[in-house]
């Protein structure tokens, strides 16, 4: 492998992935300066360089050598992982971290008006797919000798057009298969944006350069989803008000001056808080609640 001393990450050059993408990376203070023809971004900060490409692109990218590492959909990934297993078997690519946006997920679609109860239905029949390797392992796992018709787009077409009967495409609301009578039979996949990397370490100044990014985003990922929630309460009303507290809450009580019957709880909580939590707290005697986002956390 040949040697380098910058990392080369492969970012979606426009479509769902990009902006998120670029986001998360400014979140772990890299900035960039873009080439004129916008392909690819010069690292200012930090030895790390962005290159602007077609998402179904990053695999072989990855895999060639010619960037390090990718952010694509697991959909994306899975699919080149088990091309590369069938053709050599082997796969050099590997995820390395889930990054909790880009959820959609890879699903076996069938007429709205069918009785659809489980995968043997479907043996015999025709599914467009651009993902034929999930789908041949999807099916031969269930035992199922079906006809995978693999398309490289307007998949949800396909039954309309007749080149197939059922499709298996992504799906995140469902807008698209309704709008084409279509509804989920199956999901074979659950997908989201990931980090991918090769299986194998560089060897070169990459491997430090890559411990700090991981370090910076790992510090992201966790306190994107961390909040602080504040509330007041009795302190014969706190072991039931305790109990209410989202699990894995760690918080800390403080005394009220001039109100000895009542305590301030700050509590730190690794997830978002939602209505029905909030009211249980408030049915166990909290008052004065508040959930507020965390921007940064050191421990
Ligand atoms: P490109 O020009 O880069 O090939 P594309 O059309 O393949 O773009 P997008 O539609 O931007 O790509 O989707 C990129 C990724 O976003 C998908 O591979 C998938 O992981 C994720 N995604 C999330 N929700 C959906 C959805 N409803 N439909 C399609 N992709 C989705
Ligand atoms: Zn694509």
């Amino acid at each position: 492998m040949k040697t380098r001393d910058r990392l080369r990450i492969a970012v979606q050059k426009s479509g769902r992935l990009s902006e998120p993408s670029q986001n998360l990376l400014a979140q772990c203070g890299l900035s960039f300066r873009q080439s004129r023809d916008k392909l690819f971004c010069f690292g200012e900060n930090q030895p790390i360089d962005l290159l602007l490409v077609r998402d179904d692109d990053i695999p072989g990218l990855i895999d060639e050598g010619v960037c390090d590492l990718g952010f694509l959909g697991r959909n994306v990934l899975e699919e080149a992982r088990l091309e590369q297993l069938a053709a050599k078997g082997a796969s050099g690519l590997e995820e390395i971290r889930a990054l909790g946006f880009g959820g959609c997920r890879l699903s076996i679609a069938v007429p709205q008006e069918e009785d659809y109860s489980d995968a043997a239905q479907l043996a015999g029949r025709r599914i467009a797919t651009s993902y034929p390797q999930l789908l041949a392992k999807f099916l031969s796992g269930r035992g199922v000798a079906a006809g995978v018709v693999t398309l490289s787009g307007s998949v949800e077409i396909a039954p309309r057009l007749g080149t197939a009967d059922l499709i298996c495409d992504l799906v995140s609301s469902g807008a698209t298969l309704v709008a084409n009578q279509l509804k989920e039979a199956e999901v074979i996949l659950r997908s989201e944006a990931v980090l991918a990397c090769a299986t194998t370490a560089f060897g070169d100044e990459r491997d430090d350069i890559l411990a700090m990014l991981m370090r910076r985003l790992d510090g992201v990922l966790a306190v994107r989803e961390t909040r602080m929630l504040m509330l007041r309460t009795s302190r014969s009303a706190w072991p039931a008000v305790r109990d209410a507290l989202p699990l894995g809450s760690l918080p800390t009580l403080t005394g009220i001056e001039g109100e000895a019957a009542d305590i301030a709880v700050q509590a730190i909580v690794p997830r978002p808080v939602g209505w029905p939590e909030l009211e249980a707290m408030s049915r166990a005697g909290a008052r004065n609640l508040m959930v507020l986002p965390v921007e940064r956390m050191l421990a």
